[in-house]
Parts: C-alpha cells; sequence; structure tokens
C-alpha cells in the first residue's frame, strides 16, 4: 500500500508522462485518485499537468469540496466525483486530451472497432459520451449512462477519460487509447481497415477469461459501420 505522500508523487509522475506525450497542452488534464469513500487526491487548477510537485495536489471529499491544500482543485472535479459515486471498483481516474483519440471525438467516432486483439483483450471498445460543457455537471450527465459500460471513455468534442483500479492502470488505459486511435487513423489513412472475425474475437474472449483479465469491455463488434 502506497504511503499519502507516494500517492501524491505518483500523481505528479503521471502529470510528467501526459504532458511529455503530448496528450495535453498548456494547463488542460486532470488525475485524481480516491483515497477513501470520502477522501479524493486531485490536480490542481491552472497548473501545467507536466510541472507539478507533491505540494500542489489537492484532497477534495466525495462532493469535490476542498478539505486541505493551497490550491484549488481541479475545474473537472465534478466528473471526477461523479464516476466514483457510480463506479465503486474505480480509484484512479485520469483525464487527458491526446489529439488523435481526441481528433476522433470531434469527429463523433467511437474508438469501437475490432481490429487490435490487445484491444480486445483489453477495453473491448471505446465510447463515445455527447457533449457537455466542460466544468460543468453536463459533462458527468453525459458519461453517467456509459460508465457501467466500459473503463475509457471519448467525451465528444473535448478528450478522453480513463479509469483504473490505481492510477498506473488508468494511465496505461490512457495511452492504450491514443495509441489505438493512431494505429485506427492510419489504416483509414491507407484505405483500408481489416476486421478480426467473430471466430478471432471469440479466442480473445476465452484468453481473456482464462487469464482472468478484469474490466468493463465494450463491446467493439458494434462499430464496422463506424467509418
Ligand atoms: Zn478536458
Amino acid at each position: 500500500m502506497s504511503t499519502y505522500f507516494e500517492l501524491k508523487a505518483q500523481i505528479c509522475e503521471i502529470g510528467r508522462r501526459v504532458y511529455a506525450r503530448n496528450y495535453v497542452a498548456s494547463n488542460a488534464g486532470n488525475i485524481s485518485y480516491k483515497l477513501s469513500e470520502d477522501e479524493i487526491l486531485t490536480t490542481p487548477t491552472g497548473v501545467s499537468k507536466g510541472y507539478m510537485d507533491p505540494g500542489m495536489i489537492v484532497l477534495v471529499d466525495r462532493k469535490g469540496k476542498r478539505r486541505y491544500g493551497e490550491r484549488e482543485p481541479s475545474s473537472e472535479i465534478k466528473m471526477h466525483v461523479s464516476i466514483y459515486a457510480h463506479r465503486p471498483d474505480v480509484r484512479a481516474v485520469v483525464h487527458a486530451h491526446p489529439p488523435t483519440a481526441t481528433g476522433f471525438a470531434v469527429a463523433g467516432i467511437p474508438l469501437a472497432h475490432c481490429v487490435l486483439p490487445e484491444v480486445v483483450l483489453s477495453l473491448g471498445g471505446v465510447p463515445l459520451a455527447p457533449y457537455g460543457t466542460p466544468s460543468t455537471e453536463e459533462l458527468p450527465q453525459q458519461l453517467i449512462p456509459l460508465l457501467e459500460k466500459a473503463d475509457a471513455f471519448l467525451l465528444a468534442n473535448h478528450g478522453v477519460v480513463t479509469l483504473g483500479k490505481d492510477l498506473l492502470q488508468a494511465y496505461y488505459r490512457m495511452e492504450m487509447v491514443e495509441h489505438f486511435a493512431l494505429i485506427l487513423l492510419t489504416a483509414k489513412q491507407l484505405g483500408k481497415i481489416n476486421f478480426l472475425t467473430k471466430e478471432n474475437i471469440e479466442k480473445l474472449k476465452e484468453i481473456r477469461e482464462a487469464a482472468g483479465i478484469k474490466g468493463k469491455q465494450f463491446d467493439c463488434s458494434l462499430c464496422k459501420l463506424c467509418f
């Protein structure tokens, strides 16, 4: 079990990674971790996620009200607390605007194509939540109906949010979503997308079950006509 300080340091490390990989620009993006039912660590608002130190991390209650810390909590804290309220299995949330996946979110195309075995094995696919104004209740309201279906989501005309049992899992899911989007876009530009067959997918599901891979799996077979 990580200490309070280690968790704050890990949030900063993930902030550096999302910034270094161009998943956010300027002060965008936010990261949180649920310590207990009524204690959530969150990144502060108005700070580049690439240049945080543990002293900047804010502690809020389950409603997103600041309990400890000098800075204001993330402007998207309403979305984070809403995810924790609806998904008790989730301990960490990462939100960013990785350019390729966000391009799909702007185009209104969910990342739900059965094309890559590792994505089918883990996430299945990535559904698209309808647009909601950032920082308001609209955003979580659009996301709530999808929360039971997946662990990663596109937010229309906005970005991506990923969930995990810990900070690294939520972060790795963000990496996977952007990587998936880039590969899919490349195949589209090359002019041909070969989908995995039903049989391919069934075998992957068996492997997933045998390996005991946990997490929600969004049905990627829905997206054959998404392009
Ligand atoms: Zn955002």
